[in-house]
C-alpha cells in the first residue's frame, strides 16, 4: 500500500485557488527568466539504486543571495524510479509542474521545457520560501498524483548559472530532441489506435480531441504519445484508446470507429468527424488552441493565425475574433482550432491539398515553423523554400494586396481546386 502524501512542507498555502495569480514586477522577490538565461524543468527515469527518496539538493545560490527583482537562472530536475515507470511518461509529469508550481501563494509559472519563467513574489520569500520549496512542491506532488508508477523521487534544483547553461544544453536539450523525434517517425497509417483527449470538457462540454500521431491536439500540448502514456497512467481518465479499423473515408480521414467514439465522448452532441479536411466533418474546437486557420476566399486558400498575434489578418479578423467564431466545442467549416506543431504536419488539411494551402501567416509564427514546413513541402510538392510564398502582416493585411503577392511569387494554391 502506497501512502499519498497531502502535506507539503513550505511555508505558504498551497492551492488551485492561486493558479490564477499575477505577480507585477514590482511585487517580485525575483524572476527566473528562460527566454533570458538558461532555464528548464525535466523529469528523468532512473534505477531505483540511483535515487534517495525525498532528497532535494540545491546547487548554487539560493534566493537570499539573489538581488531583489533580478532574473536568474533555474534549472530543476526531478527523477524519478519505479517498476511500472517508462520514459514516455516524463513528459506528461513535466506537464503539471505548470499547475503545481502555480499553486503555490505567490508564485507564477508559464511555458515549459527550457522556456519557462517563474516569479517568487516578495511577501512568500519573507514568510521563509527558498529554492529547496519547489522540491518540496514536485516532489510531494509527484509522489502523490503519479504513485502508481513512482516509487523514489529526487529533486536537484540548479541555480549556478554555469550549472545551468550545462544541464539545460547538454542534459535537457538533447533529451527533449529525443522525445520529438520519437514523435516524428511515427504516422498516422504505422499506429493501429488513436486517442481521444476530454480534458478541455470542464469549460466546452461537448469538445473531443482525436489525437494522432501527425495531428496533436489543438492545445499543443498533447501528442500522441503524451495521450498514450496519459492512458496508461489513469485508464479511466481523460485520453481513452479510440481504434481505427473500419474506414469510411480515407480521403478526410473519416472513420466508422473514430465517429462511434466522438459520439460516446461528446454525450452524442457530434455525430461524425474527420481527421484531415477543413470544410467536411472538421474537428470540433474548444478554446485553447495555439492557432486558427480559416479559409481566405480571394486566395483559395488558408490564413493562419496564432493566438500571441495581436494584429488583422486578410481574412477580415483578428485571432480573438476567429476565437469567438470558432470554439465552444461545435463544428465550424472552413474554420479550424489546431496546434502549432499541426503546421507542417503532412495531414495538416490534407482533404484539400494540404500545407499548399497556407497563403498568410504572422511573421513570427512563420520563423518558428518554417524549417519543418519548408521540409514537408519539399516532400510533398517539390517546392523549394516554401515558407517565402507565404504572405505575413509586413506584406498584407488584406485580400488583394495578399493576392497580388502570391502572384507574384507562383503560390500553388492559386491554381488548386476551388475550395468552395
Ligand atoms: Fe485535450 Fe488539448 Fe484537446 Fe483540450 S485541447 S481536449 S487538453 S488535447
Ligand atoms: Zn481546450
Amino acid at each position: 500500500i502506497k501512502i499519498k502524501i497531502t502535506n507539503i512542507d513550505i511555508p505558504v498555502a498551497f492551492a488551485s485557488a492561486f493558479e490564477g495569480e499575477i505577480i507585477r514586477r514590482g511585487d517580485m522577490q525575483v524572476e527566473f527568466d528562460g527566454s533570458r538565461v538558461d532555464c528548464c524543468e525535466l523529469v528523468m527515469t532512473k534505477d531505483a539504486s540511483e535515487i534517495e527518496d525525498h532528497k532535494i539538493t540545491l546547487v548554487g545560490p539560493d534566493i537570499d543571495e539573489m538581488p531583489v527583482g533580478s532574473k536568474q537562472s533555474i534549472c530543476y530536475v526531478v527523477e524519478v524510479a519505479g517498476k511500472s515507470m517508462q520514459s514516455d511518461f516524463e513528459p506528461v509529469f513535466e506537464r503539471k509542474f505548470h499547475s503545481y508550481l502555480n499553486c503555490v501563494e505567490g508564485m507564477m509559472h508559464t511555458g515549459q521545457r527550457d522556456m519557462i519563467r517563474i516569479r517568487v513574489s516578495k511577501e512568500t520569500f519573507e514568510a521563509g520560501f527558498r529554492a529547496k520549496h519547489i522540491g518540496e512542491v514536485l516532489y510531494a506532488k509527484v509522489k502523490s498524483e503519479f504513485a502508481a508508477v513512482v516509487d523514489k523521487c529526487q529533486v536537484t534544483i540548479y541555480t549556478d548559472s554555469a550549472e545551468c547553461t550545462r544541464v539545460r544544453h547538454e542534459v535537457a536539450m538533447p533529451l527533449f530532441d529525443k522525445r520529438d523525434e520519437r514523435l516524428n517517425t511515427l504516422t498516422d497509417e504505422g499506429v493501429d489506435v488513436y486517442y481521444s483527449c476530454i480534458m478541455c470538457q470542464a469549460f466546452s462540454p461537448s469538445h473531443v480531441c482525436v489525437v494522432t500521431p501527425e495531428r496533436l491536439g489543438l492545445c499543443g500540448a498533447v501528442s500522441w504519445l503524451d495521450a498514450k502514456a496519459t492512458n496508461e497512467l489513469d485508464p479511466q481518465g481523460p485520453c481513452q484508446v479510440i481504434t481505427k479499423e473500419r474506414p469510411i473515408d480515407e480521403r478526410i480521414g473519416e472513420y466508422e470507429d473514430v465517429n462511434e467514439a466522438v459520439q460516446k465522448f461528446s454525450q452524442g452532441a457530434l455525430e461524425d468527424v474527420s481527421l484531415y479536411s477543413i470544410i467536411e466533418k472538421p474537428m470540433t474546437s474548444c478554446g485553447c488552441f495555439e492557432c486558427i486557420c480559416g479559409i481566405e476566399p480571394l486566395s483559395n486558400g488558408v490564413c493562419i493565425a496564432n493566438r500571441e498575434y495581436a494584429g488583422m489578418t486578410p481574412i477580415g479578423m483578428t485571432f480573438s475574433e476567429l476565437a469567438s467564431m470558432t470554439g465552444g466545442g461545435v463544428q465550424t467549416p472552413g474554420f479550424m482550432g489546431h496546434g502549432k506543431h499541426f503546421i507542417a504536419s503532412k495531414k495538416f488539411m490534407k482533404a484539400e491539398g494540404g500545407v499548399a494551402r497556407i497563403v498568410w501567416m504572422p511573421k513570427e509564427l512563420k520563423e518558428q515553423v518554417a524549417e519543418r514546413l519548408n521540409a514537408t513541402a519539399k516532400e510533398l510538392y517539390g517546392i523549394d523554400n516554401f515558407c517565402d510564398m507565404i504572405a505575413d502582416e509586413t506584406i498584407a493585411e488584406d485580400p488583394e494586396t495578399l493576392l497580388a503577392y502570391l502572384e507574384e511569387k507562383g503560390h500553388p494554391a492559386l491554381t488548386m481546386e476551388p475550395m468552395m
